[in-house]
């Protein structure tokens, strides 16, 4: 009779590559690597940075809702926009500026009502690192795009009103 053993371990006790491939792939399940992270530690080959500091980078959307879409992602793991805390908000400054930044280089005025940017706020949010989404022209995003990408909705944030509550936040802290 074939036992359990006998399906992962060869004649020699040695265990099969099917028995290694389950391993990895229990492994995996239990911490599935951040794209995000990766991308950021430039290990993603697929993936174009367009501008990179100590603290960020900046890429192109893998789906674009409009001609000009990009995400600015900071190299530390940030779960979303809700975990951020008060000694964070120069981070969202400095992912609004490379933004800005990354848009003037492409000949796009940052102050252009066709400029919009913001954070998903959780649970929506499929990519669980934080990102700054940066489109351009809103006029010619789609409808679904549209709702996607609806300033200040309870899934789509600014970044003013992130840093708004992060200020607020800070004011809530006890005074002694
Ligand atoms: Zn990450
Ligand atoms: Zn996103």
């Amino acid at each position: 009779m074939r036992t359990l053993w006998s399906y992962f371990h060869n004649s020699e006790n040695r265990l099969l590559p099917t028995a290694t491939s389950l391993l990895n792939m229990s492994t995996a399940a239990v911490k599935p690597p951040c794209i995000f992270c990766t991308i950021a530690a430039k290990e993603d080959a697929t993936t174009e940075i367009l501008y990179e500091d100590e603290i960020l980078v900046a890429f192109r959307d893998i789906h674009p809702a409009t001609d000009r879409h990009l995400l600015i992602v900071p190299k530390r793991h940030i779960a979303s926009a809700k975990s951020l805390t008060v000694v964070d908000m120069a981070t969202v400054t400095q992912l609004v500026d490379a933004g800005r930044k990354v848009l003037s280089e492409a000949g796009v005025d940052p102050a252009d009502e066709e400029v919009r940017m913001g954070f998903h706020w959780p649970p929506f949010h499929l990519i669980h690192h934080l990102h700054l989404h940066v489109l351009y022209p809103v006029s010619k995003m789609g409808f679904l795009s549209r709702i996607v990408f609806r300033p200040d909705s309870w899934w789509f944030v600014s970044p003013e009103t992130v840093l708004q509550g992060l200020r607020n936040k800070s004011d809530e802290q006890p005074h002694q």
